[in-house]
Protein backbone atom coordinates (compact mmCIF):
# COMPACT_ATOMS: atom_id res chain seq x y z
CA UNK A 1 0.00 0.00 0.00
CA UNK A 2 1.11 3.42 -1.19
CA UNK A 3 0.35 5.50 2.08
CA UNK A 4 1.36 8.90 0.84
CA UNK A 5 -1.12 8.42 -2.79
CA UNK A 6 -3.49 7.59 0.32
CA UNK A 7 -2.92 10.89 1.88
CA UNK A 8 -2.59 13.08 -1.45
CA UNK A 9 -6.13 11.68 -3.08
CA UNK A 10 -7.78 11.98 0.17
CA UNK A 11 -6.95 15.39 0.15
CA UNK A 12 -7.46 16.27 -3.18
CA UNK A 13 -11.01 14.62 -2.88
CA UNK A 14 -11.88 16.90 0.03
CA UNK A 15 -11.76 20.16 -2.32
CA UNK A 16 -14.97 20.82 -3.77
CA UNK A 17 -13.87 21.40 -7.49
CA UNK A 18 -17.09 21.19 -9.53
CA UNK A 19 -17.08 23.43 -12.68
CA UNK A 20 -18.88 26.52 -11.41
CA UNK A 21 -17.02 26.81 -8.08
CA UNK A 22 -13.71 28.41 -7.33
CA UNK A 23 -10.52 25.60 -7.26
CA UNK A 24 -7.88 28.13 -5.93
CA UNK A 25 -7.77 25.65 -2.89
CA UNK A 26 -6.95 22.75 -4.51
CA UNK A 27 -4.52 24.58 -7.03
CA UNK A 28 -2.69 25.95 -4.37
CA UNK A 29 -2.40 22.26 -2.80
CA UNK A 30 -0.98 20.94 -6.07
CA UNK A 31 1.49 23.56 -6.73
CA UNK A 32 2.31 23.69 -3.05
CA UNK A 33 3.45 20.14 -3.56
CA UNK A 34 5.17 20.41 -6.72
CA UNK A 35 7.28 23.80 -5.68
CA UNK A 36 9.60 22.02 -3.12
CA UNK A 37 10.62 19.41 -5.59
CA UNK A 38 12.19 21.62 -7.98
CA UNK A 39 9.75 21.89 -10.54
CA UNK A 40 8.52 25.07 -12.32
CA UNK A 41 5.37 25.86 -11.66
CA UNK A 42 3.08 28.18 -13.51
CA UNK A 43 -0.60 29.15 -12.88
CA UNK A 44 -2.31 30.01 -15.60
CA UNK A 45 -5.48 32.26 -13.33
CA UNK A 46 -8.30 33.24 -15.62
CA UNK A 47 -12.23 34.28 -14.86
CA UNK A 48 -15.09 32.06 -16.38
CA UNK A 49 -17.86 33.90 -18.05
CA UNK A 50 -19.63 33.80 -15.00
CA UNK A 51 -16.57 35.79 -13.09
CA UNK A 52 -15.45 33.02 -11.11
CA UNK A 53 -11.87 32.51 -10.44
CA UNK A 54 -10.03 29.94 -11.76
CA UNK A 55 -6.65 28.02 -11.75
CA UNK A 56 -4.54 25.97 -13.90
CA UNK A 57 -1.33 24.46 -13.21
CA UNK A 58 1.24 23.45 -15.63
CA UNK A 59 4.63 22.17 -14.10
CA UNK A 60 7.80 21.31 -15.95
CA UNK A 61 10.90 19.32 -14.44
CA UNK A 62 14.01 18.34 -16.42
CA UNK A 63 16.23 19.99 -19.37
CA UNK A 64 14.88 22.14 -21.57
CA UNK A 65 15.58 19.42 -24.37
CA UNK A 66 13.17 17.51 -26.73
CA UNK A 67 11.57 14.06 -25.88
CA UNK A 68 9.58 15.24 -23.18
CA UNK A 69 5.92 13.97 -21.96
CA UNK A 70 3.15 15.72 -20.63
CA UNK A 71 0.70 14.25 -18.09
CA UNK A 72 -2.35 16.06 -18.16
CA UNK A 73 -5.73 15.63 -16.28
CA UNK A 74 -8.85 17.95 -15.21
CA UNK A 75 -8.88 19.67 -11.53
CA UNK A 76 -12.67 20.14 -11.89
CA UNK A 77 -15.56 17.15 -11.41
CA UNK A 78 -18.91 17.12 -12.36
CA UNK A 79 -21.79 17.88 -9.56
CA UNK A 80 -23.36 16.09 -7.63
CA UNK A 81 -25.44 18.03 -5.18
CA UNK A 82 -29.06 17.25 -5.89
CA UNK A 83 -27.96 14.11 -7.85
CA UNK A 84 -29.74 11.01 -6.80
CA UNK A 85 -28.66 8.23 -5.42
CA UNK A 86 -25.94 9.56 -3.34
CA UNK A 87 -25.55 7.75 0.29
CA UNK A 88 -22.06 9.11 1.02
CA UNK A 89 -20.29 11.84 1.77
CA UNK A 90 -19.30 12.73 -1.93
CA UNK A 91 -16.15 15.00 -0.80
CA UNK A 92 -14.60 12.03 1.41
CA UNK A 93 -12.52 9.67 0.03
CA UNK A 94 -13.90 6.53 1.43
CA UNK A 95 -12.55 2.61 1.14
CA UNK A 96 -15.39 -0.04 1.43
CA UNK A 97 -15.39 -3.56 -0.72
CA UNK A 98 -12.33 -2.70 -2.65
CA UNK A 99 -13.38 0.23 -4.09
CA UNK A 100 -12.79 4.00 -2.99
CA UNK A 101 -15.54 6.27 -3.49
CA UNK A 102 -15.82 9.68 -3.47
CA UNK A 103 -16.88 12.52 -6.38
CA UNK A 104 -13.81 12.63 -8.57
CA UNK A 105 -12.47 9.32 -7.71
CA UNK A 106 -12.76 8.03 -11.15
CA UNK A 107 -12.90 10.81 -13.22
CA UNK A 108 -10.01 12.37 -12.51
CA UNK A 109 -8.68 13.40 -9.35
CA UNK A 110 -7.23 10.06 -8.49
CA UNK A 111 -4.85 10.15 -11.75
CA UNK A 112 -3.85 13.70 -10.79
CA UNK A 113 -2.51 12.50 -7.32
CA UNK A 114 -1.16 9.37 -8.78
CA UNK A 115 0.99 12.45 -10.71
CA UNK A 116 1.85 13.94 -7.65
CA UNK A 117 3.00 10.56 -5.37
CA UNK A 118 5.14 9.54 -8.35
CA UNK A 119 6.95 12.72 -8.68
CA UNK A 120 7.82 12.22 -5.05
CA UNK A 121 8.97 9.10 -5.85
CA UNK A 122 10.99 10.13 -9.29
CA UNK A 123 14.76 10.45 -9.25
CA UNK A 124 13.69 14.05 -10.83
CA UNK A 125 17.48 15.25 -10.56
CA UNK A 126 18.36 12.27 -12.87
CA UNK A 127 15.63 13.37 -15.78
CA UNK A 128 17.42 13.25 -19.05
CA UNK A 129 14.21 14.65 -20.82
CA UNK A 130 11.27 16.58 -18.97
CA UNK A 131 8.29 15.92 -17.47
CA UNK A 132 5.31 18.46 -17.48
CA UNK A 133 2.21 18.18 -15.83
CA UNK A 134 -0.76 20.16 -17.12
CA UNK A 135 -3.67 19.30 -14.41
CA UNK A 136 -6.54 22.15 -16.46
CA UNK A 137 -10.15 23.69 -15.41
CA UNK A 138 -13.63 23.52 -16.58
CA UNK A 139 -12.73 20.48 -18.48
CA UNK A 140 -16.36 19.37 -17.26
CA UNK A 141 -17.92 22.22 -19.15
CA UNK A 142 -16.86 22.24 -22.84
CA UNK A 143 -12.81 21.83 -21.98
CA UNK A 144 -12.50 25.46 -21.90
CA UNK A 145 -9.42 25.46 -19.84
CA UNK A 146 -7.64 23.27 -22.19
CA UNK A 147 -8.65 25.68 -24.77
CA UNK A 148 -7.65 28.68 -23.54
CA UNK A 149 -3.64 27.07 -23.08
CA UNK A 150 -3.99 25.97 -26.84
CA UNK A 151 -4.32 29.63 -27.41
CA UNK A 152 -0.83 30.46 -25.39
CA UNK A 153 1.21 27.19 -24.34
CA UNK A 154 4.28 28.21 -25.65
CA UNK A 155 3.62 31.33 -23.84
CA UNK A 156 2.98 29.54 -20.80
CA UNK A 157 5.55 27.08 -20.96
CA UNK A 158 8.38 29.37 -21.55
CA UNK A 159 10.74 26.58 -23.19
CA UNK A 160 12.31 26.28 -25.75
CA UNK A 161 11.40 22.76 -26.48
CA UNK A 162 7.93 22.27 -26.77
CA UNK A 163 6.39 18.29 -25.81
CA UNK A 164 5.00 16.21 -28.78
CA UNK A 165 3.68 13.74 -26.68
CA UNK A 166 1.93 13.34 -23.79
CA UNK A 167 -0.89 11.21 -21.79
CA UNK A 168 -4.34 12.23 -20.58
CA UNK A 169 -5.34 9.86 -17.57
CA UNK A 170 -9.32 9.78 -18.09
CA UNK A 171 -10.85 6.57 -17.18
CA UNK A 172 -10.27 4.11 -19.94
CA UNK A 173 -9.61 1.23 -17.63
CA UNK A 174 -6.22 1.35 -18.80
CA UNK A 175 -7.17 0.80 -22.69
CA UNK A 176 -5.22 3.02 -25.25
CA UNK A 177 -7.14 5.53 -26.57
CA UNK A 178 -5.60 7.40 -29.54
CA UNK A 179 -8.52 9.63 -31.14
CA UNK A 180 -12.01 10.21 -30.10
CA UNK A 181 -14.97 12.16 -31.36
CA UNK A 182 -15.89 15.83 -30.51
CA UNK A 183 -19.57 17.45 -29.24
CA UNK A 184 -21.54 20.19 -30.17
CA UNK A 185 -24.76 21.25 -28.56
CA UNK A 186 -26.93 24.66 -30.09
CA UNK A 187 -30.87 25.02 -29.63
CA UNK A 188 -33.81 25.79 -32.08
CA UNK A 189 -36.26 28.38 -30.43
CA UNK A 190 -39.41 28.18 -32.41
CA UNK A 191 -41.45 31.62 -32.30
CA UNK A 192 -45.37 31.64 -32.45
CA UNK A 193 -47.97 33.98 -31.77
CA UNK A 194 -49.63 33.50 -28.15
CA UNK A 195 -53.26 34.01 -27.18
CA UNK A 196 -56.58 32.19 -26.13
CA UNK A 197 -56.40 28.61 -26.84
CA UNK A 198 -60.59 28.88 -27.45
CA UNK A 199 -59.18 31.03 -30.41
CA UNK A 200 -56.68 29.07 -31.83
CA UNK A 201 -57.28 30.78 -35.50
CA UNK A 202 -55.93 33.91 -33.78
CA UNK A 203 -52.81 32.43 -32.42
CA UNK A 204 -50.12 30.63 -34.02
CA UNK A 205 -49.00 27.61 -32.07
CA UNK A 206 -45.00 26.69 -31.64
CA UNK A 207 -45.35 23.14 -30.91
CA UNK A 208 -46.84 22.56 -34.42
CA UNK A 209 -43.57 24.24 -35.45
CA UNK A 210 -42.06 21.87 -33.22
CA UNK A 211 -43.47 19.06 -35.09
CA UNK A 212 -41.75 19.87 -38.46
CA UNK A 213 -38.21 20.15 -36.52
CA UNK A 214 -38.92 16.78 -35.34
CA UNK A 215 -39.29 14.92 -38.40
CA UNK A 216 -36.60 17.38 -40.12
CA UNK A 217 -34.19 15.57 -37.00
CA UNK A 218 -35.28 12.33 -37.63
CA UNK A 219 -34.92 12.22 -41.71
CA UNK A 220 -31.37 13.39 -41.19
CA UNK A 221 -30.19 10.68 -39.05
CA UNK A 222 -31.71 8.23 -41.23
CA UNK A 223 -29.38 9.85 -44.12
CA UNK A 224 -26.07 9.84 -41.19
CA UNK A 225 -26.49 6.20 -40.68
CA UNK A 226 -27.00 4.91 -44.61
CA UNK A 227 -23.87 7.09 -45.30
CA UNK A 228 -21.60 5.62 -43.01
CA UNK A 229 -18.37 3.94 -44.40
CA UNK A 230 -15.75 1.30 -43.88
CA UNK A 231 -13.60 3.70 -42.24
CA UNK A 232 -15.44 5.01 -39.53
CA UNK A 233 -16.75 1.26 -39.11
CA UNK A 234 -13.06 1.02 -38.49
CA UNK A 235 -12.30 3.69 -36.19
CA UNK A 236 -15.65 3.83 -34.32
CA UNK A 237 -17.08 0.34 -34.56
CA UNK A 238 -19.49 1.33 -31.15
CA UNK A 239 -20.86 3.79 -33.42
CA UNK A 240 -19.99 4.78 -36.86
CA UNK A 241 -22.62 7.32 -37.91
CA UNK A 242 -23.24 11.16 -37.28
CA UNK A 243 -26.69 11.19 -35.19
CA UNK A 244 -29.05 14.30 -33.82
CA UNK A 245 -29.63 13.52 -30.44
CA UNK A 246 -32.36 15.68 -29.29
CA UNK A 247 -32.15 16.24 -25.53
CA UNK A 248 -34.38 18.87 -23.90
CA UNK A 249 -37.61 20.36 -24.91
CA UNK A 250 -39.36 23.55 -23.01
CA UNK A 251 -41.98 25.67 -24.30
CA UNK A 252 -46.03 26.39 -23.64
CA UNK A 253 -47.09 27.90 -19.63
CA UNK A 254 -50.70 26.39 -19.64
CA UNK A 255 -53.35 24.50 -20.78
CA UNK A 256 -55.56 27.50 -22.00
CA UNK A 257 -52.70 29.17 -23.86
CA UNK A 258 -51.55 28.84 -26.99
CA UNK A 259 -47.71 28.25 -26.92
CA UNK A 260 -45.62 31.24 -28.03
CA UNK A 261 -42.47 29.44 -27.68
CA UNK A 262 -40.30 26.26 -27.98
CA UNK A 263 -37.26 25.53 -27.29
CA UNK A 264 -35.52 22.31 -28.51
CA UNK A 265 -31.74 21.68 -26.98
CA UNK A 266 -29.57 19.05 -29.55
CA UNK A 267 -26.34 17.86 -29.33
CA UNK A 268 -24.36 15.61 -31.90
CA UNK A 269 -21.02 13.54 -31.56
CA UNK A 270 -18.17 15.04 -34.85
CA UNK A 271 -16.07 12.70 -36.18
CA UNK A 272 -12.85 13.68 -35.58
CA UNK A 273 -11.50 15.14 -38.75
CA UNK A 274 -14.91 16.69 -40.10
CA UNK A 275 -15.72 19.97 -39.68
CA UNK A 276 -17.15 20.16 -36.30
CA UNK A 277 -20.64 21.87 -37.60
CA UNK A 278 -21.06 19.58 -40.81
CA UNK A 279 -24.42 18.14 -39.17
CA UNK A 280 -25.45 21.52 -37.82
CA UNK A 281 -24.83 23.14 -41.55
CA UNK A 282 -27.00 20.15 -43.03
CA UNK A 283 -29.69 20.37 -40.35
CA UNK A 284 -29.88 24.21 -40.88
CA UNK A 285 -29.92 23.50 -44.98
CA UNK A 286 -33.05 21.54 -44.68
CA UNK A 287 -34.70 23.77 -42.39
CA UNK A 288 -34.14 27.08 -44.66
CA UNK A 289 -37.01 27.58 -45.54
CA UNK A 290 -38.47 27.22 -42.10
CA UNK A 291 -40.64 30.30 -41.09
CA UNK A 292 -39.67 31.67 -37.13
CA UNK A 293 -37.28 29.61 -36.71
CA UNK A 294 -33.75 30.49 -34.54
CA UNK A 295 -30.78 28.40 -34.00
CA UNK A 296 -28.58 29.45 -30.69
CA UNK A 297 -26.30 28.75 -27.79
CA UNK A 298 -24.19 27.02 -30.30
CA UNK A 299 -20.89 25.21 -28.29
CA UNK A 300 -18.30 23.06 -29.93
CA UNK A 301 -15.71 20.86 -28.31
CA UNK A 302 -13.38 19.14 -31.00
CA UNK A 303 -12.56 15.73 -31.22
CA UNK A 304 -9.14 14.35 -30.98
CA UNK A 305 -7.62 13.12 -34.44
CA UNK A 306 -5.41 10.19 -34.61
CA UNK A 307 -2.09 10.35 -32.35
CA UNK A 308 0.88 8.32 -33.35
CA UNK A 309 4.31 8.50 -31.36
CA UNK A 310 5.46 5.51 -31.84
CA UNK A 311 8.14 5.23 -28.92
CA UNK A 312 4.99 6.37 -26.65
CA UNK A 313 2.50 3.63 -28.20
CA UNK A 314 4.82 1.11 -27.84
CA UNK A 315 5.70 1.75 -24.25
CA UNK A 316 2.07 2.06 -23.94
CA UNK A 317 1.20 -0.96 -25.09
CA UNK A 318 3.60 -3.10 -23.04
CA UNK A 319 2.81 -1.30 -19.88
CA UNK A 320 -0.97 -2.16 -20.04
CA UNK A 321 -0.14 -5.64 -21.89
CA UNK A 322 -2.48 -4.24 -24.85
CA UNK A 323 -1.56 -5.01 -28.42
CA UNK A 324 -3.76 -2.19 -29.92
CA UNK A 325 -4.75 1.32 -29.88
CA UNK A 326 -8.64 2.11 -29.75
CA UNK A 327 -11.51 4.64 -30.13
CA UNK A 328 -13.80 6.29 -27.40
CA UNK A 329 -17.39 8.64 -28.50
CA UNK A 330 -16.55 10.75 -25.46
CA UNK A 331 -14.64 14.30 -25.81
CA UNK A 332 -12.00 15.41 -23.62
CA UNK A 333 -9.05 18.12 -23.31
CA UNK A 334 -7.25 15.88 -25.85
CA UNK A 335 -8.72 17.79 -28.44
CA UNK A 336 -7.25 20.98 -28.11
CA UNK A 337 -4.00 19.29 -26.71
CA UNK A 338 -3.52 17.91 -30.14
CA UNK A 339 -4.27 20.69 -31.38
CA UNK A 340 -0.89 22.17 -30.84
CA UNK A 341 0.99 19.27 -32.32
CA UNK A 342 1.03 16.96 -29.80
CA UNK A 343 0.48 13.41 -29.97
CA UNK A 344 -1.89 12.85 -27.29
CA UNK A 345 -3.15 9.43 -25.73
CA UNK A 346 -6.08 9.08 -23.30
CA UNK A 347 -5.25 5.96 -20.89
CA UNK A 348 -6.14 6.35 -17.46
CA UNK A 349 -6.87 4.16 -14.18
CA UNK A 350 -11.21 3.76 -13.75
CA UNK A 351 -13.78 2.50 -15.45
CA UNK A 352 -15.76 5.30 -17.69
CA UNK A 353 -18.82 3.64 -16.38
CA UNK A 354 -18.28 5.05 -13.07
CA UNK A 355 -17.72 8.76 -13.90
CA UNK A 356 -20.33 11.43 -12.73
CA UNK A 357 -22.23 8.86 -11.43
CA UNK A 358 -23.60 8.59 -7.82
CA UNK A 359 -21.61 7.01 -5.39
CA UNK A 360 -18.87 7.30 -7.82
CA UNK A 361 -15.85 5.11 -7.15
CA UNK A 362 -12.55 3.84 -8.47
CA UNK A 363 -11.34 -0.19 -7.61
CA UNK A 364 -8.41 -0.18 -4.90
CA UNK A 365 -6.53 -2.16 -7.77
CA UNK A 366 -6.65 0.73 -10.54
CA UNK A 367 -6.15 3.29 -7.82
CA UNK A 368 -2.41 1.25 -6.14
CA UNK A 369 -1.94 0.31 -9.78
CA UNK A 370 -1.96 3.75 -11.93
CA UNK A 371 0.81 5.03 -9.21
CA UNK A 372 2.99 2.27 -10.29
CA UNK A 373 2.32 2.63 -14.23
CA UNK A 374 3.14 6.07 -14.11
CA UNK A 375 6.22 5.59 -12.57
CA UNK A 376 7.08 2.80 -15.07
CA UNK A 377 6.68 4.99 -18.05
CA UNK A 378 8.48 7.62 -17.31
CA UNK A 379 10.77 5.74 -16.26
CA UNK A 380 11.06 4.26 -19.21
CA UNK A 381 10.70 7.38 -21.39
CA UNK A 382 12.19 10.06 -19.88
CA UNK A 383 15.13 8.61 -18.10
ZN1 LIG B 1 -12.94 13.52 -17.12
Amino acid sequence: MNKRLLEINTNLIVYNTVSKNENRDCSDYIANLLDPLGFEVKRDSFQDKHGVNKEQIIASIGPDCDGGLILSGHIDTVPFENQKGWTRDALKLQLEDDKFYGRGTCDMKVFIGQCLSTAEELALDKLKKPLHFVFTADEEVGCLGAKRLSDNFSEILKRKSLPKRAIIGEPTSFNIINTHKGIAHFSILIHGVGGHSSRPDRGMNAIEGLGDIIQAVKELNEKFKREMNEELRNIFPDFPYNHLHMAMVNGGLALNMIPETVELALSYRSFPNEDPKRVLNELMEKTKDFKNIEYKNLFLTPGMPISLNEELEKVLKAEFSKNKTESVSFATDGGYIKMLGIETYICGPGDIKEAHTPNEFISVNDFYKGADHIKNICNQLLF
